[in-house]
């Protein structure tokens, strides 16, 4: 009798702790972090500015794509910092397909971003269009990207989570009111300090079982245009800068992928300098601005306490199709069609992820943060797609570069974020 009940008591041991193993198995967070250097090795265009026709002249800071893949379970999801402006001229379904088809990925695992930079290479494939260079880089590029998920996902092991928020000046508003010679008032980019824009800086800490700091993902709400136009060197700018000195701070081990979040509107604080400015002892403006963003978010990291080793990972990818403007408004004179726009949007634990196929204006991403139903909530731009900008509709009235340039009605922005919010509630 007594050692029946011993070995039942073992037996009931066994199961308990086999089901706690298959539990932590189920529950248990993996994520894998890589980075690969993309810095062009032949002169190329530049993107970002109509008027620079020439090859770029040098390198001021290398370029790099960075990637972070998370799983619980089966489900997966990978984001991709890329330091370049976005993948235009269809450059977007051809990298993504390829990389999808590569990893056997469905379109809702895969966040593709890049981070604006105006100081990097022009994205295009096709030799028509595009200079050699470019395309050969673009290709080259491709392969890198692959080559980067691949490390990342070779690399996946038990992490544990934890989100933070900071604050940054290093962004503002650019839609500047002047007045004509008439007395009308007009807009202009420059910098409109009383303009809305949110200064959040969101961080993601992810930590080894044993504390050790693997990868500080992060997003904030700038262009990447500190150098301006007339400027002929490769760099991130102020994203680039700062991933750089978040990586050489904490130590090379680190990852720091860096997200544009809603800045359509929004310009570094210092912009359009034709030359580093290094008098007295100045530093220059880009390399200041990425600092300061780049010291934010450590400061943020550093107060991140609680890091959670579970929670369900969830992603939605869906096309809408929104409202093109209609002929006669803002500077139109013809009716846009319907224009799509790829949502992606991911769940890991408490922090969602919003992959906007679009360069977003500010309201747009506070309307989202404000409704979303998760704790953090990270808006990534230029992600999955390149529709153009898309302004909120009180925006209409005053006109302005992004609301003239922007294919969309003015509907459009609520019906965006309302879809959004929807599918954040979904997942
Ligand atoms: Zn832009």
């Amino acid at each position: 009798m007594k050692t029946l009940i011993i070995r039942n008591t073992l037996i009931l041991l066994f199961m308990v702790f086999s089901s706690t193993v298959l539990m932590a198995q189920e529950t248990s967070l993996l994520g894998g972090f890589a980075r690969i250097n993309i810095t062009p090795d032949k002169r190329v265009t530049l993107s970002g500015y109509a008027n620079r026709k020439d090859l770029s002249t040098g390198i001021h800071d290398s370029l790099s794509a960075r990637v972070a893949a998370f799983q619980s379970k089966s489900d997966k999801i990978i984001l991709v910092s890329t330091d370049v402006i976005g993948f235009y001229s269809g450059t977007d379904e051809i990298i993504r397909d390829a990389i999808l088809k590569q990893f056997n990925l469905q379109p809702q695992q895969l966040f593709l971003a890049a981070i604006h930079t105006h100081a990097g290479p022009s994205i295009i494939l096709d030799k028509k269009r595009g200079h050699a260079n470019n395309v050969e880089y673009t290709q080259t590029l491709q392969q890198k990207l692959i080559t980067a998920i691949g490390q990342a996902l070779d690399n996946l092991q038990p992490i544990s989570v934890g989100a933070g928020n900071g604050s940054s000046p290093v962004g503002v508003n650019r839609r500047e009111v002047y007045y004509d010679e008439a007395g009308n008032p007009r807009l202009w980019i420059g910098r409109n300090p009383d303009g809305v824009h949110d200064k959040q800086v969101s961080v993601l800490k992810i930590t080894a079982h044993d504390d050790k700091l693997l990868a500080v993902l992060w997003e904030y709400a700038t262009h990447s245009t500190s150098l301006g136009w007339e400027n002929y060197t490769i760099s991130g700018d102020v994203h680039g800068l700062a991933e750089q000195f978040i990586e050489r701070y904490l130590g090379a081990g680190v990852f720091a992928p860096g997200f544009a979040g809603a800045s359509g509107d929004i310009d570094p604080w210092y912009r359009v300098l034709p030359g580093f400015e290094t008098k007295n002892g100045w530093v220059p403006e880009p390399v200041l601005l990425g600092t300061m963003l780049g010291e934010e978010v450590v400061h943020v990291l550093r107060k991140i306490e609680a890091t959670s080793p579970s929670g369900p990972i969830r992603s939605i990818y869906k096309t809408i199709e929104l409202p093109g403007k209609p002929g006669g408004e803002i500077k139109t004179t013809m009716d846009h069609p319907k224009v799509p726009l790829n949502i992606t949007v991911g769940r890991l634990g408490d922090v969602a992820f919003v992959g906007l196929g679009a360069e977003v204006l500010s309201d747009i991403g506070l309307a989202i943060k404000a409704a979303s139903p998760f704790k953090h909530t990270f808006i990534i731009t230029h992600c999955n797609g390149t529709a153009d900008y898309i302004a909120p509709q009180h925006l209409y009235v005053e006109g302005g570069y992004e609301v003239e340039s922007s294919p969309f009605a003015s509907t459009a922005a609520d019906m965006l974020a309302k879809e959004v919010v929807q599918l954040l509630h979904k997942l």
